[in-house]
């Protein structure tokens, strides 16, 4: 199987540093591999995606040089079915459900969402930068909410099997995720990905990055005059690589955890 990444960008937002650096990743990891590069746009919240914003997203990663082979459907305009995998639907409301826990698994309901009958225990699996990982996974998340639409654990899996990727490379702020999405692997009998979680970026206030960061989205970088070279010189350390250069990629040099950015782009140490 050709070795495949993807960029999976969400919509609701211009690209930051920190998306940079997963996508950056993403990227140097598949090429170094000799594989593709997808880019599938998340846009599953209908609500806060902006065809435009989609459209300044791909200038972006065209700026930065993260060129990709092919782009994927969108996930609006995808189904996400639930066949193969257990479920049973849940009318608790949040408040109820951690009051009094959730009853409703053996209550065969004809409406609310749909939940995932995850099997218990740790969740083992490698990070191919941080090493060997366990998380319990989340106690059966909502796969596809009471209105219909499907919720992220249940369309990143379907979409990275159907779109045939077979490495993800993506923000730490995923890794502990990662455990509900093998087991839906498991219960669909589908062979995972690989994962490879890079640093998650925080701002000057010590929040992940975030819209509210606005100095240190790509577009406001650009405008104060720099350049891609200097987006992956600055990022290359956290990637261990002083360019945007595969050769020069190995996921083991990929430095995981959290680092501060300052308002000015630098990246100031470690949180
Ligand atoms: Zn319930």
């Amino acid at each position: 199987m050709v070795p495949t990444g993807r960029m999976a960008p969400t919509p609701s937002g211009h690209l930051h540093l920190g998306n940079a650096l997963a996508f950056g990743a993403a990227w140097l990891s598949a090429r170094a591999a000799g594989g593709r590069v997808l880019l599938r746009v998340e846009d599953l919240d209908r609500g806060r995606a902006r065809g435009e914003v989609a459209l300044a997203q791909r200038e972006d990663l065209r700026w930065l040089g993260l060129e990709w082979d092919e782009e994927t459907a969108p996930q609006s305009s995808r189904t996400y079915p639930l066949d193969g995998i257990p479920v049973f639907r849940c009318v608790c409301t949040r408040a109820t459900r951690h009051i009094l826990g959730c009853m409703c698994r053996n209550k065969a309901h004809d409406k609310g969402a749909w939940r995932f009958d995850t099997p218990r225990g740790l969740v083992q699996f490698v990070d191919r930068a941080a090493g060997p990982q366990a998380f319990a996974p989340d106690e059966d998340p909502i796969l596809v909410r009471a209105d219909g639409e499907a919720a992220y654990p249940l369309a990143v899996v379907l979409d990275d099997h159907r779109d045939g990727v077979t490495e993800v490379v993506r923000g730490g702020d995923l890794l502990s995720a990662t455990a509900t999405q093998l087991r839906l692997y498991q219960a669909l009998g589908w062979t995972p990905p690989t994962w490879l979680h890079v640093a998650v970026l925080l701002g000057h206030d010590g929040k992940k990055l975030s819209k509210s960061h606005g100095s240190t989205e790509l577009r406001a970088l650009r405008e104060s005059g720099w350049t891609p070279a200097r987006v992956w010189a600055t990022l290359g350390p956290l990637l261990g690589v002083d360019r945007l250069d595969p050769a020069q990629f190995t996921a083991e040099r990929v430095k995981p955890g959290e680092f501060v950015v300052a308002e000015d782009g630098r990246i100031v140490g470690a949180a």
